[in-house]
């Protein structure tokens, strides 16, 4: 049975077809740019899913922001006019398809990833998107992991400093501040302006406060010490918040996604040095392997298609 998959980005939806035992082997693909409102959203969706996979009768949608067990749409950063919507119900009317699934777009991300992508072969597995923030998905023993809720696995808003920077949810220190690609950016701006990084201003024409990741990173490339000690910087805040869900989750694995993976090479060995003095016991226990995840951009949505048809296995079953 071939299933449709929907990832909901801050600037784009991407969709793909796949047939689940084949979920590498795309059928068909599109991608249009995210609509401004919540009534846009749903009727895009549906409109996607007949152009790519009129056959389908399992469509499933990765969104970032907090979705229930029901699948509905509580509350998303950047999609403000899609609050309490029950977005699952909608799209089934819409598309007239028997299964549609609606989750977290960092959930859909780690089905992927463990059932496919870097974490196969491992029954736990913790999946971690460093994008502008922070999203995270748990696989214990095979299941993703919900909660009570389905808010399970918003890992970026773990506080790892009180007294830190704030952060659009309203708290201060959240991990998405110190281990993004925002997190980069503030700390770069941060080296920039205390003139520790001029390798990296002068990438960036001369303005510290303009000084991004990607400067930070070639600077790196070009052995710069500025830019390699900020690359140090990250790497410790990364370690330091993948430490504390070890020590509560003890994944198998752990995966790393999101556009700080373009600098996977230079920035995960870092994070694999400093993870043993950070994590319990470190040198007693099993290695867990800090990897970089290998389905990219498509994650979210080859993700969302595998739970919309083991969903509908399971309803089947
Ligand atoms: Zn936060």
């Amino acid at each position: 049975m071939r299933s449709v998959g929907i990832d909901v980005g801050g600037t784009k939806v991407l969709g793909v077809l796949l047939d689940p035992a084949q979920p590498l082997d795309g059928l068909g693909e599109d991608r249009v740019p995210t609509p401004e409102g919540g009534d846009g959203l749903i009727g895009l969706v549906a409109e996607l899913a007949d152009r790519i996979g009129p056959e389908a009768s399992a469509v499933g949608v990765g969104i970032p922001g907090l979705v229930n067990r029901r699948g509905q749409m509580i509350m998303g950063p950047h999609l403000r006019k899609l609050r309490n919507v029950d977005l699952t119900a909608r799209l089934r009317e819409r598309t007239g398809r028997a299964t549609v699934v609606v989750d977290n777009d960092a959930n859909c991300a780690a089905l992927a990833e463990q059932r496919a992508g870097a974490a196969r072969g491992f029954d736990n597995a913790l999946v971690v998107t460093l994008g502008t923030g922070i999203g995270a998905g748990i696989v214990i023993d095979g299941h993703l992991v919900h909660g009570a809720a389905g808010f399970a696995g918003e890992a970026g808003h773990m506080v790892i400093d009180a007294n830190g920077p704030p952060c659009p949810c309203g708290k201060r220190g959240c991990w998405e501040r110190f281990a993004s690609g925002t997190g980069l950016g503030r700390l770069a701006r941060d080296a920039a302006n205390a003139g520790r990084l001029d390798a990296a201003v002068e990438l960036a024409g001369g303005d510290p406060e303009a000084v991004r990741g990607e400067h930070v990173t070639a600077a790196a490339r070009a052995f710069d010490p500025g830019a390699l000690a900020v690359i140090g910087e990250l790497a410790h805040w990364i370690a330091l918040g993948l430490a504390n869900l070890v020590n509560i989750l003890d994944p198998g694995i752990i995966v790393i996604g999101g556009g700080l993976v373009e600098a996977a090479d230079l920035i995960l060995p870092e994070v694999r040095n400093r993870f043993p003095d950070l994590v319990m016991a470190g040198a007693l226990r099993p290695e867990v392997p800090i990897v970089a995840a290998e389905l990219g951009e498509r994650a979210g949505a080859i993700g969302a298609a595998l739970l919309a048809a083991e969903t509908a296995g399971e309803t089947a079953a």
